[in-house]
């Protein structure tokens, strides 16, 4: 199917373009955590919401839940790994799954800390993010996965299934495998090293040891811009757009946290709502 629109993301910019999208009629994907983002549920107390003086961010997140159903909008519960543009088409990535539409909104929250050192380098030579298409490669070798959530044990498992041995580096507190080939590894990733012929060898840990392995999934909750969308203009780390955000690819917007500050809800939602706005009227 040709979507009009792939939204990527739900947070509070993903799910107000996606309210609008539909309120137009306009058929679309928004693909994102089925429970809306994790940064979304963190704020303790939120006073700068109008309308809403003392809620919680993870009470703001029910709210917006509740919204899409009410809608009857779904999400499709995918990490996007990357995305690419032809003449008049986007195609989207997630998974093992392959999505087209006319247009694309990116709404994938602040660019994420950082990639390691070593990572961007060996995309496709060793390093994935994506369990799924790409498990298989490793059958019977020594793989690590450096893993941001819990929403991504499952893959870890999965993974484990096919390698001879699985070293977890978790960045969140909690993590924990009972198979006997995945091994919990004390220290963090900090960088992602080579060989001679330039593909994975090891990972280095903040100890400073080195892990020999064959490939390295990162299983985070955002993938770097670079990586997504590598035509996308990007400066410090922020989605150039225009007022109506555009990007600089023709039928490619952008909305919230990833086009820079000020990070709050309703900036984010109001741009949301703009990226649709330009979404409809592009496709007349
Ligand atoms: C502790 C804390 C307190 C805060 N307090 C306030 C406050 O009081 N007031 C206020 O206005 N703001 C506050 N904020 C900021 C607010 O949470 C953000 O501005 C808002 O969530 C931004 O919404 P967004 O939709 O742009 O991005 P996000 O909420 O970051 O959502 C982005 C979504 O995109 C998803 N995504 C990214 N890449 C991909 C991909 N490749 N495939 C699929 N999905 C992807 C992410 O998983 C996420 O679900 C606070 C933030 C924090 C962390």
């Amino acid at each position: 199917m040709l979507y009009d629109c792939i939204i990527i993301g739900t947070g509070a910019a993903g799910v107000s373009a996606a309210i609008n999208l539909k309120i137009h009629e306009k058929s679309f994907l928004l693909i994102g955590d089925a429970d809306l983002s994790a940064k979304f549920r963190r704020a303790e107390l939120v006073r700068n919401y109008p309308g809403l003086p003392d809620i919680t961010g993870a009470a703001l997140a029910d709210a917006y839940l509740l919204h899409l159903q009410k809608m009857g909008i779904s999400i499709t519960d995918k990490m996007v790994s990357s995305a690419a543009v032809t003449k008049d088409r986007c195609a989207v990535f997630a998974g093992a799954d392959y999505y087209e539409s006319r247009t694309l909104i990116l709404a994938t929250g602040a660019a994420a800390a950082g990639t390691l050192p070593g990572e961007e380098p060996l995309v496709g030579r060793g390093v994935s993010y994506c369990a799924t298409c790409d498990g298989g490669l490793y059958r019977g070798r020594d793989i690590a996965v450096i893993i941001s959530s819990a929403r991504f044990e499952h893959e870890v498992r999965y993974l484990a299934g096919l390698a001879s041995k699985v070293y977890v580096y978790p960045t969140y507190a909690g993590a924990e495998f009972s198979s006997d080939n995945i091994v919990m590894m004390k220290s963090r990733a900090a960088a992602i090293l080579s060989g001679e012929d330039g593909k994975v060898c090891a990972v280095r840990g903040t100890d400073g040891e080195e892990t020999p392995v064959s490939g390295v999934f990162c299983l985070r909750e955002s993938v770097s811009l670079s990586t997504l969308l590598p035509k996308l203009k990007v400066e410090d780390g922020r989605i150039v757009v225009d007022r109506e955000m555009r990007t600089n690819i023709t039928f490619v917007f952008a909305a919230g946290d990833c086009t820079g500050r000020p990070y709050q809800y309703v900036k984010a939602a109001g741009e949301g709502n703009v990226a649709a706005h330009s979404v409809i009227e592009y496709l007349g």
